[in-house]
């Protein structure tokens, strides 16, 4: 975007579909046979995660996660962060960025400047996103924690995202100051008329589900949140990992 010399430079205007051109590591027929169902996949691990805790694992570039709402409703936070160097990690300002204040299918999500690149891609989603429900799986609340627990309730002492995340990543290295914004999975939020944030209750389904494929390896770290955004029931979910037959195409 600069030209010549640095007095010269015009700043571009903001265009979400142009910085949506840029593509990851893997091909975009990779992805597309993966959500198809085209390419075999081998389980490699298969957890229910309580509701009110958290779960970390790591993610091979090329390979699968399904995290599936067995029971009904239930808001996920999602960390991620590059394996070889978790200095990278997931940046929800830049996802929502490129694409919106909610991820949908074929949706990369992002790691932060200076890296600033694809992670990761929503190649599936089952939650009914069409009429007025297009508000699912936010980008713009925060985890929660225990300060947030603490001014709204007096009480700190009790289960947070913030803390679930940080236990479920702890293996590898990573420090509770490290755990970052999440990208909500099933959570559904909007702006009101005063351009402030809310949420309501989920509107996914027992048996609702989302796939994403590691752009690169990753850890990633995943909280049940025990939050009121699930709605009055907190729900166990369930993670499956699939290492998909062929693994990464030649490049
Ligand atoms: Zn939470």
């Amino acid at each position: 975007m600069t030209s010549g010399r640095d007095g010269e430079f015009t700043p571009p205007r903001y265009d979400p579909e142009r910085l949506n051109s840029k593509t990851g590591s893997l091909p975009d027929d990779y992805y597309e046979r993966v959500r198809r169902g085209a390419i075999d996949r081998k389980p490699i691990l298969e957890q229910i995660v309580r509701p009110r805790t958290g779960f970390g694992f790591a993610l091979k570039q090329g390979n699968l996660v399904r995290i599936t709402c067995i029971e009904g409703p239930q808001v996920v936070d999602l960390n991620a962060f590059n394996m070889h160097d978790t200095r990278e990690a997931l940046s929800c300002a830049r996802t929502r960025m490129v694409n919106g204040l909610h991820l949908k299918e074929g949706d990369y999500i992002w790691s932060k400047p200076p890296y600033a690149r694809p992670m990761m891609k929503l190649v599936r989603d089952t939650v009914e996103k069409t009429g007025g429900k297009l508000h699912t799986h936010d980008l713009t609340f925060s985890q929660c924690d225990r300060e947030y627990y603490k001014l709204l309730t007096g009480r700190g002492d009790v289960p947070s995202c913030h803390d679930n995340l940080h236990s479920a990543v702890a293996e590898y290295g990573i420090t509770t100051d490290m755990v970052h914004d999440p990208v909500n999975l099933f959570m559904y939020t909007g702006l009101n008329e005063e351009n402030r944030m809310y949420y309501e209750d989920p509107v996914a389904r027992q048996g609702d589900y989302v796939e994403i494929v590691a752009d690169m390896d990753c850890i990633i770290g995943i909280s049940v949140c025990p939050g009121n955004s699930s709605g009055k029931i907190k729900r166990p979910i369930a993670i499956q990992l699939f290492e998909l037959d062929g693994g990464v195409p030649a490049s």
